[in-house]
């Protein structure tokens, strides 16, 4: 009883009294970064999604075939001048590496803070902004784990002392620059075996999808194209009929047909544990800031519901970086 009254109090448990290690997983897709950046970057560059990316990285001026495709990953995959693409590669890698967060808290500012270390991020998305928030806010206390999935524009890697770090910058154990991987292009079959930055990124997003208790779906999909990605997932996650405690949000636009991202994801979902919601800001992990799976832990299983303790919706970095500092002797 005592337990249950200090869930409901405005006290937020010390995180040494905590009992829930399993992480929590948020798979971000190009729709995420989407919905973060409705206005673009700091000075309004817009981030383009695959369809996009001829128009808005001005590809036609490489080949003016590019902008006329209809299917861009199509296009892209029966490239066969090795000139133009890799003429492309690095007009595509320019353009994301020029991208920069705005001042105001994005939703990555949010979504870094509400995780913890125990906690992963795996992106499919390219663009630096889930680094530079990552290094805005890791003052704050610890921040999760990042993986990226089809490489970033912003990451390298050692992989001699497994360390991570900005590419180009040094490693901090044997000083060597960081390499960055290539990015994963868009190609209709996906190769995340070739290379071994990327490869190490998927085995072990794998081995946290065994662990992790509550798996977010944010503005993914899973188109069909993407057979090697789901592939991948579903391997690592296993059978749904052994993951009846663990738990699916899917987090997508407003419109979305929900009922066909149940269908999506049902190799994923044990029976009625999971949930679509098209706010971001209605998130598990938003209304339990690094508290996420003990708070549904105690509220689905233990009867014991904690009380949500959102953080301010506020246009100034300082504020949400200070309403998380205040709370820091519980929010380790
Ligand atoms: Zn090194």
């Amino acid at each position: 009883m005592e337990d249950y009254k200090k869930h409901m109090s405005n006290q937020i448990p010390k995180e040494k009294n905590l009992t829930m290690g399993a992480p929590h997983l948020v798979l971000l897709g190009a729709g995420a970064s989407k919905a973060a950046f409705p206005n673009g970057d700091a000075n309004g560059k817009e981030l383009p999604l695959t369809k996009d990316l001829a128009r808005v990285c001005k590809l036609g001026e490489i080949d003016p075939q590019a902008e006329k495709a209809k299917d861009f990953e199509s296009y892209y995959s029966d490239l066969t001048d090795t000139k133009i693409k890799s003429a492309m590669e690095s007009r595509i890698f320019d353009y994301f590496s020029s991208l920069r967060l705005p001042t105001e808290p994005t939703i990555y500012d949010y979504l870094v803070l509400s995780l913890r270390k125990k906690d992963v991020i795996a992106t499919f998305n390219w663009d630096p902004f889930l680094s530079q928030a990552g290094q805005r806010n890791h003052q704050i206390g610890s921040m999760p784990q990042v993986l990226y999935l089809h490489g970033s524009v912003f990451v390298g890697y050692c992989m001699k002392d497994k360390t991570m770090g900005m590419a180009g910058y040094p490693c901090s154990k044997c000083n060597k620059p960081f390499t960055r991987p290539d990015l994963l292009y868009p190609v209709k079959e996906k190769n995340y075996q070739k290379d071994e930055i990327i490869k190490t990124n998927w085995d072990y997003l794998q081995k946290v999808l065994k662990r992790a208790y509550i798996f977010t779906i944010f503005g993914y999909s899973a188109p069909k194209t993407d057979v090697e990605a789901i592939d991948l997932l579903k391997k690592g996650w296993g059978d749904k009929a052994k993951r009846n405690l663990e738990e699916v949000e899917i987090i997508n636009r407003p419109g979305a047909d929900k009922d066909k991202l149940r269908e999506v994801w049902d190799e994923f979902i044990h029976t009625h544990h999971y949930g679509v919601i098209d706010d971001f800001f209605n998130s598990w992990l938003i209304k339990h800031p690094r508290r996420s799976c003990d708070a549904m832990w105690e509220t689905l299983m233990m009867v014991r519901p904690y009380k949500e303790t959102p953080p301010p919706i506020t246009k100034n970095l300082n504020e949400l970086q200070k309403w998380f500092s205040d709370r820091l002797t519980q929010y380790e």
